[in-house]
């Protein structure tokens, strides 16, 4: 154990038991990824008054596996490590959004685990996996866990992380969405207001909608999808009539109404995006299938 300038402990466990047994003993310690997240924060809200538990030293945490079915991603695994070893298998719209993910040399310590546990915002990767049913491995001492990311985090964003768990892993399920897209604009840290992500998966067949998720990211303690729009547009055929675009615009408004996470400049852009992407489903060509 080391001490930092502030005069706070430094753990380096070297194995997830030695981890689990630490938060144990100290459930009241921060855990410490890559800290990109929480250096950025701490330009926000300066210093830190824990304890530190650092993971970059746990080799457990840093395995990627594939099965036929999914995709296993350690917590620890460095954003940069999953873009290359994964860049045949990661499904496209993630691997995007894996990319818009700060500077690339922060991407060398910047981790998947710490993008999705980060607590104040939810960050570029959250709506994507939550789109594909992503499910986390949570453990802590003597006992593990799995849920879906659509259950880490409450409406209001509180966290259903205990203060003695630990994320070890990251499963993404493998599903066949033939038409993927991820863009994010802005810094969801110095720019929460302005900053903004759009994740869409579509299954098509024949020329029909067989299945469509979308959310918009970035904003917030939580994201913004609406099921009304989803169903409305499923079994629709990919050329929409101008009156079916405009009636999956007025759901897609409606579930904004019922939302305080969005400021009226990223509700507008998400309209002009919604209308883009509608209009673009008659050119496959914009899309990687
Ligand atoms: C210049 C710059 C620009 C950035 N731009 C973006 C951006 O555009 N989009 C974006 O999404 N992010 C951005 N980030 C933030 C950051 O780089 C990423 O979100 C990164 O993926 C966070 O990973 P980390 O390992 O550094 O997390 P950390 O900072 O180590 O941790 C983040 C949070 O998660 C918790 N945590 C970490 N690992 C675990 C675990 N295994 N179990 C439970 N809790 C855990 C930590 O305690 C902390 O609360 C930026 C950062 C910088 C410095």
């Amino acid at each position: 154990m080391a001490e930092n300038r502030t005069g706070r402990n430094i753990f380096a466990p070297k194995s997830v038991s030695e981890l689990l047994s630490i938060k144990q003993q100290h459930p009241d310690t921060l855990l410490w990824a890559g800290g990109t997240a929480l250096m950025r924060q701490q330009n926000i809200h300066p210093s830190f008054s824990k304890d530190i538990i650092q993971l970059s030293g746990i080799r457990e945490l840093k395995k990627i596996r594939r099965t036929e079915r999914y995709l296993e991603i350690g917590a620890c695994v460095p954003i940069k490590k999953i873009l290359n070893v994964g860049q045949h298998v990661l499904p496209f719209a993630l691997s995007e959004a894996l990319r818009s993910i700060a500077p690339p040399h922060i991407r060398n310590r910047a981790t998947l685990g710490g993008n999705l546990c980060c607590r104040s915002r939810r960050l570029n990767t959250y709506s994507v996996l939550i789109l594909m049913d992503a499910i986390l491995e949570i453990r802590k001492s003597g006992k593990s866990r799995w849920v879906g990311l659509n259950r880490l985090f409450t409406r209001k964003g509180k966290d259903s992380i205990q203060d003695n768990e630990v994320v070890t892993r990251i499963r993404i399920p493998l599903n066949v969405w033939n038409l993927q897209y991820f863009t994010a604009v802005g810094d969801p840290f110095y720019d929460p207001f302005n900053a903004i992500s759009f994740s869409l998966l579509m299954e098509t067949h024949k020329g029909l909608i067989s299945q469509v998720r979308f959310a918009v990211g970035n904003i917030g303690k939580t994201i913004v999808r609406s099921i009304d729009f989803e169903s409305y547009l499923t079994e629709k055929k990919l050329k929409l009539r101008p009156k079916e675009i405009d009636n999956a615009v007025e759901y897609f408004k409606k579930a904004m109404e019922q939302t305080e996470v969005l400021t009226s400049f990223q509700k507008e852009r998400t309209i002009r995006f919604i209308l883009w992407f509608l209009h673009e489903l008659r050119d496959y060509n914009l899309f990687t299938e």
